[in-house]
């Protein structure tokens, strides 16, 4: 449904419904009882379809918002995310410390997906989102306390 949810699509819903007001003027306000019907179900029509339009714009801010939200968070991490080894880590005082981030998701999105064991292995992590695998001596956890030492 491309062109949807765009504030053309409204405009041209209200521009449908200007039409019909106009042909009621046109008409010096004296229509048979059919015509009348007719237009006042386009009118209904263009102003439901409106209405359908605005909705799918307001999803379409919000998404946009959120987008937003995540890109704001990407910019103060992005800078307190270091890669070691074969994963990204959040940094305190410049160290990495904590949980792997997904490298491949970082770098390609710039989207944090902490790395999880893989059922029944120690030695592979696997990223939820991307589904792929890292060694795991290769995406070690860091423990923060050590870091203070
Ligand atoms: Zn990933």
């Amino acid at each position: 449904m491309a062109g949807h949810g765009k504030v053309s699509s409204v405009l041209d819903c209200l521009q449908g419904a200007l039409e019909i007001a106009r042909l009621f003027r046109a008409s010096g306000y004296v229509l048979d009882k059919s015509e009348m019907k007719r237009l006042l179900a386009e009118l209904v029509g263009s102003i439901s379809e409106a209405k359908m339009e605005l909705s799918i714009l307001q999803g379409n801010v919000e998404d946009k918002d959120a987008e937003l939200i995540r890109l704001n968070e990407v910019l103060t991490y992005r800078g307190n995310m270091r890669r070691r080894g074969d994963a990204y880590y959040r940094t305190l005082d410049g160290k990495p410390y904590g949980q792997p981030y997904c490298s491949y998701c970082w770098e390609k999105d710039s989207q944090q997906y902490h790395l999880h064991n893989r059922i029944l292995s120690k030695e592979v992590r696997v990223c939820p989102h991307c589904k792929n695998e890292f060694q795991a001596a290769r995406t070690p956890y860091f423990e923060a306390d050590k870091l203070a030492v």
